[in-house]
């Protein structure tokens, strides 16, 4: 492999490649921007226009183009080349400042929720200066946020911004209470661990459910599952090693810090951990990582797998939003301190995620929704859909402590007085042990487990980033106005713990009286997507959004309307591939194999008077009466997707009627077609297997 520090980072604009083309006053005044969030100049915008193309051609691209992340989850672009006709008939390579700073795709062809009036399709995206520019195939990615005309936020960058911003203005004012001069900005910083499958591209190309909805509608379990727990940390098989070498090789190029992998539990499942970086950045690099992912598995002759649950009776796969707030001067403001200064301000950071999570669970809950996570939240493998923390004994034992004014340590029975105790320091394996718990504090950072591998992180980090600047916009208000600060903190937070203790759960979050004592202390348990969204609009949640400026009434009101619309078209896209391959394929493959056994009865007969043909007229019978019921909610299924046209006006509506009535339905269909499946002879059967997807890359 070539050099890796040369390679790292070599198809970026970042700050290196800047400092060394830039003009010093242009490189300082874009310092400027991307640090202070200062306006930057047109004229300088020129500046930096001009000698990003350089580079890019230089590196290969001819073309340029705003990358940006609509709502449809997937990342948007549209190429233009740099060519500029010139008066002799040729072309020059030209960029201008203007191009770098605001484009204007045509908006009327993404999900707006009702935003973009039809009248009005433009809309604009602008420049994010704090994401480098970065070279993929032949074309300049100009990271940027997407608006309506009227300024409305279309994407998921801009709110995203907007709760940096928020949670950076909060944690600000509490700094300055406990004297922290140096401290400029808080940012927030993400590692989010991503799961995936691969799969042998020939047999995906035979499954028309792999290929309409990303996972499998149909399948009987093979011989051999996850039981054995062999796969987990397994030796990497040497067709998946060559694709995490390339993928790695590609990810480096784009500055994305690819740092850990390993195979998962599920056969064929696999994971890719890269290092923390602060938040909108990991958010781009995520939405990267995943489009590489997909790309590379091709070369290779494989196709990556991002849906939360491509396999019935097989683990899903999420991704971990690894979370914490650190200052520009380098201090991690969840790690504990080394004096009782440090842990007094770190309690109180403690404290504001521990309020934001159980002020918020309904929008924690929403921030990691969708029709592929609701196969796995609740069930036995992921998260509960009840949200709790995590943080482990010894914290637990300490926030008691305080609480109650008792000791904490069991021998020397000390009471924690905020301010005046030094914090024990936490041991790593002790509080990341529980893996059952949707959020842990995991000694420096918290984990939140709940988000799904397709997703966007950028949704559960608007509302972490906004909910916690609520917690310290609270806490500010409150200190801010005391006369004796330490009186007052220690208060402060001992009112916290009482108040919202209730979210700490340090159990196993999979145990059934989990769910009943949840129900006790009055936490949520939204199952469904459908069930969660609705919170969305309560009168608290809007006023968390607009009080803190990152989303406004309307958009937070049309992100909820995208949201059940994005729900029903998923199961109704299931539902139709799912009649297409009961009618056309299984149905059809049942009957063949039924006609080929009746043959079979009729010539042994003829060949053998009075003959007992057992085998074949059982397995007749069986099928028959298998294929007459598939047929029979085929059938139902069919015209219960006809009246899903009485619910055209309601959107909420809408999507329960999929979640109670649609669901159900293809979950019985898939019942009867997965016992054919097992009694039907492999050469009649019309898609590869289980056992050939799950075991097929060899
Ligand atoms: P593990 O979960 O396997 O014990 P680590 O705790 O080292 O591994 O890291 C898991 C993920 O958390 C990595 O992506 C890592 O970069 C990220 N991470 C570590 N520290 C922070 C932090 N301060 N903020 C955000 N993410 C972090
Ligand atoms: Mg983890």
């Amino acid at each position: 492999m070539e050099n890796l520090t040369e390679l790292f980072g070599s198809k970026v604009f970042n700050d290196s490649t800047m400092k060394k083309r830039l003009p010093k006053e242009t490189y300082k005044a874009l310092q400027k921007t991307i640090k202070d969030g200062k306006h930057l100049d047109i004229n300088i915008a020129h500046v930096v226009a001009n000698s990003m193309k350089d580079w890019a051609i230089e590196n290969g691209a001819t073309h340029f183009t705003h990358w940006f992340q609509p709502m449809t989850g997937i990342t948007a672009e549209k190429h233009d080349s740099f060519i500029s006709p010139t008066d002799d008939g040729k072309v020059i390579m030209e960029f201008s400042g203007k191009e770098l700073v605001q484009g204007e795709p045509d908006a009327s062809s993404f999900p707006s929720g009702g935003l973009r009036a039809t009248f009005e399709a433009r809309g604009y995206t602008a420049w994010d200066p704090t994401s480098y520019a970065f070279i993929k195939g032949n074309t300049l990615c100009i990271p940027t946020a997407f608006c309506s005309y009227g300024g409305e936020a279309l994407d998921k960058k801009t709110p995203l911004l907007r709760s940096m911003e928020a949670i950076n203005r909060q944690a600000m004012r509490v700094l300055k209470l406990f004297g922290n001069e140096d401290v400029t900005s808080v940012k927030t910083t993400v590692g989010p661990e991503q799961e995936y499958f691969l799969v042998d591209k020939e047999m995906y190309d035979k499954r028309p459910d792999l290929i309409f909805t990303g996972r499998t509608l149909f399948g009987a379990m093979p011989p051999k599952g996850q039981e054995l727990d062999d796969h987990y940390f397994g030796t990497i098989k040497s067709k998946v090693a060559a694709f995490m070498e390339d993928l790695n090789k590609e990810l480096w190029k784009l500055g994305i810090l690819a740092k850990t992998e390993h195979n998962e539990v599920a056969p064929a499942q696999h994971e890719l951990a890269p290092i923390f970086t602060t938040t909108n950045i990991a958010t781009d690099h995520n939405q990267l990582t995943m489009e590489l992912m997909q790309r590379i598995a091709k070369k290779h002759g494989m196709v990556c797998l991002l849906h939360e649950k491509p396999f019935d009776g097989v683990n899903g796969s999420g991704k971990h939003n690894n979370w914490s707030i650190s200052t520009n001067t380098g201090k991690n403001l969840l790690d504990p301190g080394e004096t009782p200064h440090e842990n007094a301000q770190f309690l109180l950071f403690l404290c504001s995620v521990i309020k934001a999570v159980d002020d918020y669970q309904d929008m924690l809950r929403i921030s990691v929704a969708s029709a592929g996570n609701d196969h796995r939240l609740g069930a036995n493998e992921a998260p509960p859909a009840i949200v709790s923390m995590f943080l482990g004994d010894e914290l637990e034992a300490i926030l008691k402590s305080i609480e109650n004014d008792e000791g904490y340590d069991a021998k020397e029975k000390t009471i924690m007085k905020v301010g005046v105790h030094v914090l024990p320091r936490f041991a790593k394996d002790t509080t990341d042990r529980n893996r059952t718990s949707p959020f842990a504090f995991t000694g420096n950072k918290f984990e939140f487990r709940m988000l799904g591998s397709t997703a966007s992180i950028s949704g559960a980090n608007i509302v972490l980033n906004t909910s916690v600047a609520e917690s310290l916009k609270q806490f500010a208000d409150e200190l801010e106005g005391a006369e004796d600060f330490n009186l007052a903190l220690h208060e402060l937070i001992k009112r916290t713990i009482k108040d919202h203790k209730r979210i700490i759960f340090n159990g196993n979050g999979y145990d059934d009286s989990w769910i009943e004592e949840a129900e006790k202390r009055g936490l949520l348990n939204l199952k469904t997507t459908p069930d969660c969204l609705p919170y969305y609009v309560s009168e608290k949640n809007i006023k968390l959004f607009t009080e803190h400026k990152v989303l406004t009434e309307p958009e937070i009101r049309a992100r909820y309307e995208i949201h059940l619309e994005n729900y029903s078209k998923i199961i109704n896209i299931e539902a139709l591939t799912m009649l297409d391959m009961s009618k056309k394929d299984i149905l059809p493959a049942a009957s063949s194999f039924i006609k080929h056994l009746s043959d079979t009865v009729a010539s042994k007969k003829a060949a053998v008077s009075g003959i007992d043909c057992e085998y074949e007229e059982d397995l007749i019978k069986k099928l028959s009466a298998l294929t007459n019921e598939m047929y029979e909610k085929v059938n139902k299924l069919e015209a219960d997707l006809a009246d899903t046209a009485q619910y055209s006006d309601d959107a909420q509506k809408l999507a329960e009627y999929y979640k109670d009535t649609v669901i159900g339905d293809m979950t019985k269909i898939r019942a009867a077609a997965d016992q054919i499946e097992v009694m039907t002879d492999r050469k009649y059967w019309p898609y590869p297997s289980y056992a050939d997807l799950l075991f097929g890359v060899r």
